[in-house]
């Protein structure tokens, strides 16, 4: 057998697991400087709860939901079997955070949380509402104007900053994107028919948010989201565990020591597979495994994982490209708070070519018509890693987490499908 870093500088994809994986984590966990436990991702499902009403005020799209911001959980039998997934080794799920409305990504539990939590300071320090007010009074012109003073900034590939962007500049923030240079037009070009303004840089998604925390260092009314160190996007993350919960005993899903719940979190920088992770421990303990699966030119946090206590590499350091069509995986270096986070609670990373997300983009939509962008993809390589291990058999729960795809324009869909086809493309 080659040796992990071998394997990894040669763009192979691989299955890692964990050795310093522990069953049973402590209650309440070190992120950074602070320590979190079950009660702050309660706090942050309650936020989302005060502001809903509001956010259906502002947008059409969360009408018919009352402003409740949560994606289904679908079994997808036709895409077990096109997987070549036998019924013996378990049921596969997906979680369709692809179709989170407004932000169309993932990025709407972590992104909306923060900007929810800054409004909502502001607000009760100028006295425009207390926690049992009616919340929709932030939609009023004095709310307006006190939010119109701040600007809202953030570093992305961009998801990121379609949450953020979209929903600050909703709220009535100030809203500036910085952009990397792998960032699709598309994307840029929705930021600013929404009034976000959009600052393109040459470099990586590392560099865009280096420029955007800059420049917001040196402005006191300037907000700027951190992808790399923010414990209230990780904390809006770790919500998405308390709905899972709820679904999957809607769909009377037990998960105990006898039935095994495996989930599979495309990873980036790490915050949004992490507080998700994070969280199912908190609600299901030893009996969840969480894999991050991330593209073979930027597998950030397996290198993460694998580092030296108190060293950063990137994926550069092993010779790879961070080019990958996974735009929302295209990152150079992990985020150090997930990854301290994760280090004891984390199963195992895999990663996946670009030629392979493809296929399984193309593969879903056929079977389940589910419209997924690359990035959505890379689970759906987890479960054939693990055949023949002994957390899967006939009462193991899979759940592949699919993180974006709503917004996607239909031209660049036809696309991916055709790239799917001819894989040469690539
Ligand atoms: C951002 C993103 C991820 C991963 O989230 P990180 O916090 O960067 O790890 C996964 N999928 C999609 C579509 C994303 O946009």
């Amino acid at each position: 057998m080659p040796h992990i870093h071998t394997t990894i500088s040669a763009a192979q994809p691989l299955m890692w697991l964990n050795p310093s994986r522990v069953d049973n984590a402590p209650p309440s966990t070190q992120a950074g400087n602070e320590s979190i436990s079950q009660v702050d991702m309660h706090a942050a499902q309650d936020r989302f709860r005060r502001f809903a009403p509001l956010l259906a005020s502002l947008f059409p799209e969360l009408a018919a939901t009352k402003g409740i911001i949560e994606s289904a959980l679908l079994p997808i039998p036709a895409m077990q079997e096109a997987l070549g997934l036998p019924v013996s080794s378990g049921k596969l799920w997906v979680k369709a955070d692809h179709s989170l409305p407004v932000a169309g990504s993932i990025k709407a539990r972590g992104g909306f949380h923060e900007v929810l939590e800054l409004a909502e300071r502001l607000a009760l320090e100028q006295g425009l509402i207390n926690t049992d007010s009616d919340y929709t009074a932030l939609a009023q012109p004095a709310a307006r104007a006190l939010f119109g003073q701040y600007q809202v900034a953030v570093g992305s590939t961009g998801n990121l900053g379609m949450s953020i962007g979209v929903l600050a500049a909703g709220l009535g923030f100030k809203a500036v994107v910085h952009m990397s240079a792998d960032a699709k037009a598309w994307k840029k070009d929705r930021l600013r028919q929404r009034g976000v303004q959009v600052v393109e840089h040459a470099g990586d998604y590392e560099q865009a948010v280096a420029s955007g925390r800059q420049a917001a260092a040196l402005d006191a009314k300037c907000h700027f989201v951190d992808d790399e160190r923010s414990l209230s996007l990780f904390l809006g993350y770790s919500a998405a565990a308390l709905e899972l919960q709820r679904q999957l005993a809607a769909h009377k899903v037990a998960v105990d020591a006898a039935h095994p719940l495996l989930v599979y979190l495309p990873c980036g920088v790490g915050g949004a597979p992490s507080g998700i992770a994070w969280g199912l421990q908190q609600v299901f303990g030893a009996h969840v495994h969480c894999f991050f699966a991330e593209p073979v030119q930027s597998p950030c946090f397996l290198v993460q994982m694998l580092a030296e206590l108190g060293t950063h590499p990137s994926v550069y350091d092993y010779g790879l490209t961070n080019q990958t069509e996974a735009d929302g995986l295209a990152v150079p270096r992990a985020s150090l708070l997930a990854a301290q986070i994760m280090q004891a609670l984390l199963s195992g990373v895999f990663t996946v070519q670009d030629g392979t997300m493809f296929e399984h983009l193309a593969m879903i939509f056929k079977t389940e018509g589910l419209r997924i962008e690359p990035s959505a993809a890379a689970g759906f390589s987890g479960p054939a890693f693990l055949q023949g291990h002994q957390l899967v058999h006939a009462n193991t729960t899979h759940v592949v987490w699919t993180t974006g795809g709503l917004l996607v324009p239909e031209a660049q869909f036809q696309g991916f499908l055709a790239k799917a086809r001819d894989p040469k493309t690539l």
